[in-house]
């Protein structure tokens, strides 16, 4: 390795010596004074000692001269010291490819070195791991209720494409359209109804699907009469082109062993960011699937994480700093805590059957509905 010999023929010599243009230089210990270089790095340390070993393992090098000048002593490591030197270095993937093009990371490998990430995000759900190591407080509770999931075959073909939620007192039961023949079920209810649920045989499970979307048991007179009132309110004051008013399909089946049951809670980290971490999706927040906000707040952080790394990236910034890790948090907490609160709260309001609140809720959907501007503004605030 031309340069190393260079190093090791030239022994120590003062920088500050040096002085003048590159070539011609002297050469300190023992080399004719006539010596022309060509070139001559003045510092030995990390960046100076590779930019000659890498100049001094160049093929279009081969035949040429390189001094490396180092005020310093000249080291030499027989054997690793006990104690570390106050001075370490973070070593990026593409450095320690070019220390191996001339060889010294296959020293340093064998020498002393820990690797270690820049940058670990924990996605790993509700019970994050991630989140419980790095010792992030997350705020928590359960419901007293358990969501049931099925796959659902309707009893006839329709043009499937709307997503059907009910709200009953122990819950909200929802279909999400499949395909024309199928949807989803979500029905968040009681844990002893869920259990009920999913331990019925198949035909009293559809049964109770059935008069769960289509019974008017929960109906009051007083509610319909009040519902109904401000409906023909909002339509004189507000008259719209009214569709023909759908209903929920009706279910025949169900597929087998797709009947599972799942607890639900409320869950938010107190930080998102830690250096060199972050947390995303349920790590980070849980809802109730009432408002089908989970997984869309999940991809909103990715969305915002990429950005902020990405940026991070493009100024050769370190990726795990928390100079940018807080933008994300800051970000992202500001909409989170927002939707968790919303959803939190509607869940609650639709838990009751006291007739002031069914009749409050009920008047704040119709009005939402019937202002665009502010059913647009939630709707746009959820999707980001
Ligand atoms: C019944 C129900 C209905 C829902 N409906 C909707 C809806 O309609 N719309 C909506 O937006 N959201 C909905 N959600 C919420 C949504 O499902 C979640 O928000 C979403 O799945 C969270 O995704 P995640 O990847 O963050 O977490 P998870 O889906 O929990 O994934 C975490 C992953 O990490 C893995 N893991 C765990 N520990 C480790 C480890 N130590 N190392 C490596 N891997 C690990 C797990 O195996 C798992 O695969 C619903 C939730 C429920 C319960």
């Amino acid at each position: 390795m031309a340069a190393l010999l260079a190093v090791s023929r030239c022994g120590p010599a003062p920088v500050a010596a040096w002085k003048g243009p590159l070539v011609p230089c002297r050469r300190w210990a023992g080399a004719p004074a006539d010596t022309v270089y060509d070139v001559v790095v003045s510092g030995g340390g990390l960046v100076g000692a590779a930019m000659a070993c890498a100049l001094g393992h160049d093929i279009h090098f081969h035949d040429k001269k390189i001094l490396l000048l180092e005020t310093g002593p000249k080291k030499v490591l027989e054997k690793l010291p006990e104690t570390y030197s106050n001075r370490v270095s973070s070593i990026s993937p593409g450095s320690a490819t070019l220390l191996s093009s001339f060889g010294a990371w296959d020293h340093i490998c064998n020498m002393r070195y820990r690797a270690f990430r820049r940058m670990q995000i924990g996605a790993d759900g509700h019970n994050s791991g991630v989140r419980q190591a790095a010792g992030i407080q997350n705020v928590s509770w359960n419901y007293d209720q358990s969501a049931v999931v099925a796959t659902l075959h309707l009893s006839e073909a329709t043009e499937n494409n709307v997503a059907w939620q009910r709200f009953l007192p122990s819950g909200p039961i929802a279909m999400l359209p499949l395909s024309d023949t199928m949807s989803s079920l979500v029905w968040s209810t009681s844990h002893e109804h869920a259990a009920e649920l999913v331990s019925m045989n198949e035909e009293e499970f559809v049964d109770a699907i059935n008069s769960a979307f289509w019974s008017d048991t929960n109906h009051t007179d007083f509610v319909d009469w009040a519902s109904s009132m401000l409906h023909y309110a909002v339509t004189f004051l507000k008259p719209t082109k009214v569709s023909a008013r759908q209903l929920p399909p009706s279910v025949a089946r169900v597929d087998a062993k797709s009947r599972v049951l799942f607890p639900l809670g409320l869950g938010h980290a107190a930080e998102y960011v830690r250096p060199r971490l972050a947390l995303i999706g349920d790590a980070a927040h849980r809802v109730h699937p009432l408002a089908g906000q989970g997984v869309n707040m999940g991809f909103g952080d990715i969305s915002s994480l990429v950005c902020h790394l990405s940026t991070a990236a493009f100024n050769g910034k370190d990726l795990g700093s928390m100079s940018h890790l807080t933008g994300y948090e800051t970000d992202r907490q500001r909409h989170n805590t927002a939707l968790l609160a919303a959803t939190d709260l509607l869940k609650r309001l639709y838990s009751t059957s006291a007739t002031p609140l069914v009749l409050l809720r009920m008047w704040g959907l119709q009005a939402t509905n019937a202002v665009s501007p502010l059913k647009e503004q939630i709707m746009a605030f959820a999707s980001r």
